[in-house]
């Protein structure tokens, strides 16, 4: 009788599992940091529809969804503690694999198309840019995100991506919504001179473009993908003329940059 009262209760007390507390305000730790380091803007290079199907019922997502219409909210399709797959293979700052540490906006735009005339661009609506820069502006308090750290999939992927492409305001929602970053004026005058940049060695300037945070190797040497990270620096800062080829201008530019967010 005693052995099958044991039994009993060594059954019973598997069964139940007993409810602990968590306390998780007695002791807090100061080791840790925010996931969230990153903003990524994309174009989806498809209209409303295509972009929602894809972004929601294929293994591609963003966190958030800008699509044409003034009148739509902003659609939220991943929670920002979750990762969603916008960045693919990307680095930026030493990160790699920048889905685990960013979070991804995708603004519905047909991107580049081609046309009977050439290639044609599409702009992106003002309501777009609105939303984009209310978002941001957001999240980028949330998260103290440096300003530099809000990127285009250009910026991360570069040569795989060229979204959210030459027509994007980086240089507007910098000036007008104080977003993002963008080099002064008077730094880039100051290094807007043949004479400083005849100084430089390739090495030097390949330093410049690493510390500002592209994933370009300090080999002395301009190879294939250094070219395709200039084309992803002009893409974002000088969009009118996309040479990726070291120049002054550019020169200038990523000093000036550099100068401001040290
Ligand atoms: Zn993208």
């Amino acid at each position: 009788m005693q052995l099958i009262i044991v039994v009993i209760s060594i059954i019973l007390t598997g069964c139940s599992m007993v409810n602990y507390e968590v306390d998780n305000v007695t002791y807090t730790a100061k080791g840790k940091n925010q996931r969230v380091k990153f903003i990524i803007l994309h174009y989806t290079a498809c209209d409303d529809k295509i972009s929602i199907d894809t972004l929601t019922k294929g293994n591609v997502s963003s966190h958030y969804l800008i699509t044409t219409h003034k009148w739509d909210p902003i659609f939220q399709l991943v929670p920002e503690n979750e990762r969603a797959w916008h960045a693919g293979i990307s680095s930026f700052q030493g990160r790699s694999n920048l889905n685990d540490t960013s979070i991804g906006i995708e603004i519905v735009n047909l991107g580049v198309s081609e046309t009977e005339g050439g290639l044609k661009l599409h702009p992106f609506h003002e309501s777009q840019i609105r939303k984009t820069a209310y978002l941001i502006k957001k999240l980028s308090k949330k998260y103290k995100i440096e300003p530099k750290n809000i990127l285009g999939h250009s910026d991360i992927s570069p040569g795989r991506k060229i979204d959210p492409g030459p027509l994007f305001p980086w240089e507007r929602l910098h000036r007008e919504f104080g977003i993002g970053a963008w080099y002064d004026s008077i730094d880039f005058n100051f290094y807007y001179d043949s004479a400083i940049f005849g100084i430089y060695s390739t090495e030097n300037i390949q330093s410049e473009f690493k510390r500002y945070g592209y994933d370009m190797e300090v080999s002395g040497e301009w190879s294939e993908k250094d070219k395709k990270i200039l084309k992803a620096f002009q893409l974002h800062f000088r969009p009118k003329n996309i040479s990726g080829e070291i120049d002054l201008e550019t020169f200038a530019m990523i000093k000036a940059l550099n100068h401001k967010y040290r």
